[in-house]
């Protein structure tokens, strides 16, 4: 039998799983907001060509606008300062051998749900590793914080002072990308870094250290409480925009029953 043989019987057979990480695009889902001053993220946004009808008597169809960055999506290299000059930076530069990698879910649903700024630490990283392992080279570090339960208002969370959702401190991004060499980090939040991502220093340093080393972003998942801590394969291939910093995507998770 070859490794994919195995592959299909598995997955016919029910012993491999297939998890969605992903949210529904809607123009109804929240996108980023930054400062007034600032270039804002577009919402997704949905126009009917045709429906069966004199436009197109045989079929239905749309066309449809948004933002790379809307979404369940994929950020690349190149969306940050840090990693401009980046080789093979853009979303359709990224070799298609970086687009299924193994994945470990770091648990802070209980931390989060206390406390909407919770940081993912260099601490915590280590107390998970002592009862999983050592994170290995190569791999997506998710951060579950069940965030992906909200809707609304409630998932951006924005008060007088700006956005507050939980996100890992410059030290841990900087142990995930110096240390354990990952392939790249992902959330259920609107962001890799914090919704006070803008006070640490560096400012977003989950984006800025990731990018800046040619690591990856995955933000808005979801279903991260359905995945184990090890052992998951995630499948996250952006689509292919020119130049593009980052797009929207179908994430995938195979997992054993
Ligand atoms: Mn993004």
């Amino acid at each position: 039998m070859t490794l994919l043989e195995d592959l299909a019987r598995a997955l016919a057979g029910g012993s491999l799983e297939i998890v969605d990480l992903t949210h529904t695009l809607d123009p109804d889902f929240p996108v980023i907001v930054l400062p007034p001053e600032l270039g804002q993220c577009a919402r997704f946004r949905m126009e009917e060509v045709s429906h069966y009808d004199h436009r197109g008597p045989a079929w239905k169809w749309h066309n449809i606008s948004m933002s790379e960055h809307t979404g369940t999506h994929f950020d690349a290299p190149s969306h940050w300062v840090s990693g401009r000059d980046v080789a093979n930076g853009s979303v359709d530069e990224i070799p298609a051998g970086n687009l299924m990698a193994p994945a470990v879910v770091i648990d802070c649903s209980a931390g989060s749900a206390e406390n909407d700024d919770f940081e993912l630490t260099p601490d915590i990283l280590l107390e998970w590793e002592r009862a999983h392992g050592s994170i290995p080279a190569g791999c997506w570090v998710l951060m579950r914080t069940d965030w992906s339960h909200r809707s609304g208002a409630a998932y951006l969370n924005m008060r007088d002072d700006g956005p507050h959702s939980p996100g890992p401190t410059p030290d841990a991004v900087r142990f995930l990308v110096d240390e354990r060499n990952i392939l790249g980090f992902g959330t259920e939040t609107i962001g890799t870094d914090a919704g006070q991502g803008a006070h640490y220093t560096p400012p977003y340093p989950a984006h800025f250290y990731l990018h800046g080393a040619g690591k990856y972003g995955l933000q808005c998942l979801c279903n991260l409480d359905k995945l184990p801590a090890t052992g998951a394969m995630l499948v996250t291939p952006p689509l292919k925009i020119r130049n593009g910093t980052g797009s929207p995507l179908r994430v995938l998770a195979l997992k054993e029953t």
